[in-house]
This record gives structure tokens, C-alpha cells and sequence, in this order.
């Protein structure tokens, strides 16, 4: 008998793309739904307003950690870490978010992730069932919107304005749905602190009144918080885990823009309940040790807190050149000036197609991230029941001043055909 070989994969009857032929029998639900093809990495050398990548020259020296790491803790970082993370690591969290006001942080309630994406995944594998609803604002982080379409929920839109989530819109929402026999979402997503995209800081009030909102409706609050630190300008405000009285908020954080998104670390805090059931649904053998010990020494050798400084002052000066570009190069673009964070969402006159914008931007090794990406339904009530289409992202975080300058000519170009 002949032994197929890889290359006779066509003639046999069951291969891949016949499998394919109908993804809905072989796949599961959640892979099914997802878009068949993923954005391409750019081209080489374009100029980068797209991604959350970290600025090069901000990124820390860790070869004196990772010798100790790899010497002084060897049998810890070479082996299989306790899945909730290294201990002295969660030390370490539950005591920054103390200091951060959250007061009854404990080690209990702290567990180490791959990063905050990972970590929300985790949430969404605890918490979700088909069909369940969950709160979003409109727009929204755009890398959450494939992670909870996955677990087929129905999304439920609020706008944001200067101050954040719109609390009142959200109440009003829910009372409408209750009156019509609708499900009651399970939680609210949000990221208050110079949110991604609209760079918007939810204020003092709103926070109170989400809260409040949440315990009236038994909802939990996700709160993503991955710049928080990163703030140049204003008085921080309090994070939402920090006014919690009734542990009804999960709270995501991560070194990734503390530190370098290549460590992959990030951490959950929230119920120990729902902590140690999270725990057993991770399965990945611990985070990686190695990570964990080198970002320990450099915490532990107080470098972190002139690091953030040095975060702080880069991140804003790469804000103010963008904003002056914007204003240069785009003056019908109206924003929020975010006070932190890595980016600005621009809103442009109605003809204009941020799509096209975008691409033709890719045409002239300019990336950026079109509006309709970040709407995770239709974009809220008052959109008609279609995204709008005139916004793009622009991250300020990863190209250097020059570029920055030199992206927004190219921009202005494609925008002044486009009017
Ligand atoms: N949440 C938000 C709102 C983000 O902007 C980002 C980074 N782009 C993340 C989570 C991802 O964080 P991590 O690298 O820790 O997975």
C-alpha cells in the first residue's frame, strides 16, 4: 500500500480546505465568527501611529536583572511557576495598588497573567455564556472586541464624552431593557484612565455614580487600567477598584506600559472567589518565572519609579508634538486632549471615510488605525445602527518626534484630496 505523502493532500478525501468548506461543522462557535484573514506586519521602516508599541528609547536596561535571575534564582526562573504567580511578585502588586488607594489589596486577591489581554480573556472564560450581554462604550478598546465576540455576547453601547462612560445614558439603557425582558449584563467594560482610543479620563463623579449604578444592577465593573501611570499632565484620580465598597470590580493591570510589553506579565485583582476559580481555568503552566524575577529585582532596586518619570516626560512631549502636527496639518480634526495614555482619536468632517484615510496613509508607509474598528456593534443609539466612519486613532507612543511631524504632512496631503 502507498503511503500518502503531504504532497498528495489534494487528491485525499479529507483535507483541510474541503474541512473548511463548511467552517460552522468543523470549528467551534467562537473561531467560526472571526474574520479569515489577520492584518499583515507592515511594511519595513513605515512610520507607526497604530500600535500600542512602547517608544524604543524608553525601553529599560534589564541585563543586570536578568543575570540574577538566571544565576541567584535559577531553580525558581528554569522552572514551572505557582500558577497564580511567583509570591513575592504578587507582594509586590498588592502593595502598588495599595499605594495606588486601593486599601484592602491583598495577596489573595492579586494573580499574574501573560498581560492584561490574557487576563481579560481569563475574566471572559469565568464569567461568560453564550448569549450573555456585557457593556461597552462606543468606541472601545479594539483588540477586546474579537476576544468577547468569541464568547457570542450581545454588546450594549454607551457614549463617553469628556468625562467618560455616560452613567445616565447606561441607566437608561438598562431600565429600557428591563421594561422589554432583556437580559441584564453581566459587566461593564471599561478603561478609565486615558482611554483607548478617545484618550478620555472618566472624572471623579462618573466613577462614583458607575459604581453606584453597578451595585443598584448587579453588574460587576471590569475595569482596564494599562496607563494609568502614564500621566503627564492633571491629578490622578482615583481607580475604580479604589472606591469599591462591595468588591464588585476586577481590576486589570500590567507591566506592559510600566515597563516593556515584551515581558508579557500583567495581573488581575479582584474576589479571591472569583480568583481562585479564574486560576484553575489558566492553563499555562505559570507565567513565565523568568519574567516575573527579572521585573521583582528591577522593582525591588527601585528603578521603577524614575523609570515612570522618564515614561511621563517622553509620552508628553511625544503628545504635545502630535497635537501641534494635528493642528497644523489636519485643522478640521477636532479632539481630547488626553492628559496621558498614547493616544488621540480624531473626529473628522462627516464626507470623510477614515477607512480610506487609512488606507491610502499605508500607501505612504504612514499606519494608523481607522474608527470603524473600535465599535464593537453598531456604534450606540444615535449612530442610525452603522459605525461612524469619520475617525481614526493616532498612537503618539512609538514614533519619534520627527516622525510624528513627518506622518502628519503625509496625512494632510491625502486628507486636503479627500475634502
Ligand atoms: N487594555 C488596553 C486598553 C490596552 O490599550 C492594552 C494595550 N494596547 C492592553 C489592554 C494590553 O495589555 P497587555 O500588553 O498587558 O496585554
Amino acid at each position: 500500500m502507498q503511503i500518502p505523502t503531504v504532497n498528495d493532500r489534494k487528491e485525499h478525501p479529507l483535507n483541510i480546505e474541503k474541512l473548511l468548506e463548511n467552517p460552522e461543522k468543523l470549528l467551534a462557535r467562537r473561531a467560526s465568527r472571526l474574520p479569515l484573514t489577520v492584518a499583515p506586519p507592515p511594511a519595513d521602516h513605515p512610520i507607526s501611529f497604530d500600535s500600542g508599541h512602547a517608544f524604543p528609547g524608553v525601553l529599560p536596561d534589564l541585563t543586570a536583572e536578568a543575570e540574577i535571575a538566571l544565576t541567584a534564582h535559577r531553580s525558581e526562573t528554569l522552572q514551572y511557576a505557582p500558577r497564580p504567580g511567583l509570591p513575592e511578585l504578587r507582594e509586590w502588586i498588592a502593595d502598588y495598588m495599595r499605594r495606588d488607594g486601593v486599601a484592602n489589596a491583598s495577596v489573595e486577591e492579586t494573580f499574574v497573567s501573560n498581560g492584561a489581554k490574557h487576563a481579560l480573556e481569563l475574566v471572559c472564560r469565568l464569567l461568560l455564556e453564550e448569549g450573555d450581554a456585557i457593556v461597552v462604550t462606543a468606541p472601545t478598546y479594539f483588540t477586546a472586541i474579537p476576544i468577547f465576540k468569541s464568547f457570542g455576547v450581545e454588546f450594549i453601547e454607551v457614549s463617553q464624552d469628556v468625562e467618560g462612560l455616560n452613567v445616565d445614558e447606561l441607566e437608561q439603557l438598562l431600565a429600557e431593557r428591563r421594561r422589554a425582558g432583556l437580559r441584564a449584563p453581566k459587566f461593564v467594560y471599561d478603561v478609565p484612565d486615558f482611554h483607548n482610543p478617545s484618550g478620555v479620563t472618566m472624572s471623579r463623579e462618573r466613577r462614583e455614580a458607575l459604581i453606584a449604578l453597578a451595585e443598584k444592577c448587579n453588574m460587576l465593573i471590569l475595569e482596564d487600567s494599562p496607563y494609568r501611570k502614564v500621566r503627564f499632565q492633571g491629578e490622578s484620580l482615583p481607580a475604580l477598584k479604589a472606591l469599591d465598597r462591595n468588591d464588585i470590580v476586577l481590576t486589570l493591570g500590567t507591566f506592559s506600559k510600566l515597563l516593556a510589553p515584551g515581558l508579557r506579565v500583567g495581573w488581575v485583582s479582584g474576589p479571591r472567589d472569583l480568583l481562585n476559580r479564574m486560576i484553575q481555568l489558566k492553563s499555562d503552566g505559570g507565567s513565565c518565572p523568568l519574567t516575573q524575577r527579572i521585573i521583582l529585582e528591577f522593582c525591588n532596586r527601585g528603578r521603577l519609579d524614575t523609570h515612570i518619570e522618564r515614561v511621563q516626560q517622553v509620552y508628553g512631549s511625544h503628545r504635545d508634538r502630535m497635537v501641534a502636527a494635528v493642528r497644523r496639518e489636519l485643522p478640521e480634526a477636532s479632539f481630547h486632549i488626553p492628559q496621558g495614555g498614547y493616544y488621540v482619536w480624531l473626529t473628522l468632517p462627516e464626507t470623510i471615510d477614515g477607512d480610506v484615510l487609512a488606507k491610502s496613509a499605508a500607501q505612504k508607509e504612514v499606519i494608523l488605525i481607522p474608527g470603524s474598528k473600535f465599535f464593537a456593534a453598531t456604534g450606540g443609539s444615535s449612530t442610525g445602527g452603522k459605525p461612524p466612519k469619520n475617525h481614526v486613532r493616532l498612537a503618539f507612543s512609538h514614533a519619534t518626534p520627527s516622525e510624528i511631524d513627518e506622518g502628519l504632512q503625509r496625512l494632510g496631503q491625502i486628507y486636503r484630496t479627500m475634502r
